[in-house]
């Protein structure tokens, strides 16, 4: 016998008016997780699609987007249901509750928990080493970063950091198509980026198509991804705040697309 390794198969499934929930399904042990879910339908219509059993029911925070068809799903499915300890309270009801630094398992893949405040104080990110993938929701997004409604900048810009310290050949599993929107901003902070430039064509290009932008790969959000790059001298000096720490031109450039 050949020594062989299944990579685990991640499935986006759109949601909603622009959500998107994902699927991993761990071909060894026949295991299935969904990351999200903000209604039960087009999740069972792509389970059954595909003749998976969905084992488990991952959540990244508490917003209704991301959580309001999980007890249809769960009734529908007798999944486990993971989502963060912190925000216990206001979450569907948790069979495992998690926070930072927890390794937990879908069938044989170890899923690392990255506390990601900034969106929400309980955001919780998940990394899958085996499917080099992260589920990210409403923290790092494609070409941009969720609004700040509970943390601070300066926590934002650490749970970015976090994000940004994985592979670079990561794929981003974000929760929304809002990239379009986002990369006309992007372009307003690093007008001369030209990575940037290229993406926003092909950014263009896909939605054009009705073809999804995420997910997306580490590497190009840390090449053109504003949020991601205050750290960035160029971008400093262009926004008058030289020699500032990233922090403060991160929380220049969240409150300027707010304004967008
Ligand atoms: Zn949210
Ligand atoms: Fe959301």
């Amino acid at each position: 016998m050949p020594d062989t390794q299944v990579s685990p198969e991640i499935v986006t499934v759109a949601c909603l008016a622009d959500n998107y929930a994902f699927l991993v399904h761990d071909h060894l042990s026949g295991a299935t997780a969904v990351f999200d879910v903000p209604e039960a339908a087009p999740i069972m219509a792509a389970l059954a699609a595909r003749g998976w059993q969905l084992s488990d029911i991952v959540i990244t925070h508490h917003h209704g987007d991301h959580i309001d068809g999980v007890a249809e799903l769960r009734a529908a499915t007798g999944a486990k249901v993971w989502g963060a300890r912190a925000d216990a309270h206001r979450l569907p009801p948790l069979d495992h509750a998690l926070a930072e630094g927890d390794r937990v398992a879908i069938g044989q893949l170890v899923v690392h928990v990255i506390d990601v405040p900034g969106h929400t104080v309980g955001h919780v990110a998940y990394h899958l080493p085996a499917a080099k993938a992260v589920f990210t929701a409403d923290s790092l997004m494609a070409l941009g970063c969720g609004r700040l409604f509970e943390g601070s900048a300066a926590q934002m810009w650490d749970s970015l950091q976090k994000l940004a310290a994985l592979p670079p050949d990561t794929l981003v599993c974000s929760g929304h198509e809002y990239t379009a929107s986002n990369a006309r901003f992007a372009l307003t902070i690093e007008p001369d980026n030209p990575a940037l430039i290229s993406r926003c064509e092909e950014i263009a290009s896909a939605r054009a198509a009705n073809r999804p932008t995420v997910p997306s790969i580490l590497a190009t959000e840390l090449a053109t991804n504003p949020f991601l790059r205050a750290n960035q001298s160029g971008i400093a000096q262009r926004l008058g705040l030289d020699g500032q720490e990233p922090a403060v031109v991160f929380a220049r450039i969240r409150s300027l697309k707010d304004s967008f």
